[in-house]
């Protein structure tokens, strides 16, 4: 692993964020939310401490953090949410992918998918 992907700390936790694939910063960079140059700059945390994110990610591998009701009603129209439920799932399953694919950075991007 190269040494700008280990050694950020959440700045939820305080804890390592040992791997893309628990990076709330890696997710949003999948979902073409963050551009590539603002990985190494940008504050990192783990996906399940960044709740906003996490809230969207329906999937029997992902453990859903605890949420407090206040934060599950940020969407309250249903179809939006399952909208963005099912793109930010679709995120979180590419950027499991990529890391088995070993492919460049610059090509995690969905948008890059062909
Ligand atoms: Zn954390």
């Amino acid at each position: 692993m190269a040494k700008c992907d280990q050694g950020y700390l959440c700045e939820y936790c305080s804890e390592p964020v040992k791997n893309i694939v628990e990076s709330s910063l890696y997710l949003r960079y999948v979902l073409g939310e963050v551009e590539v140059h603002e990985l190494f700059a940008a504050p990192e945390r783990h996906l399940k401490c960044d709740h906003d994110l996490a809230q969207f990610i329906k999937h029997e591998k992902f453990a859903p953090p605890e949420f407090d009701t206040e934060i599950k009603q940020t969407i309250p129209d249903e179809e939006q949410r399952k909208n963005k439920e099912a793109r930010i799932t679709a995120g979180w399953l590419r950027l499991r992918e990529v890391v088995q694919l070993g492919i460049p950075i610059t090509d995690y991007p969905l948008s890059h998918q062909s």
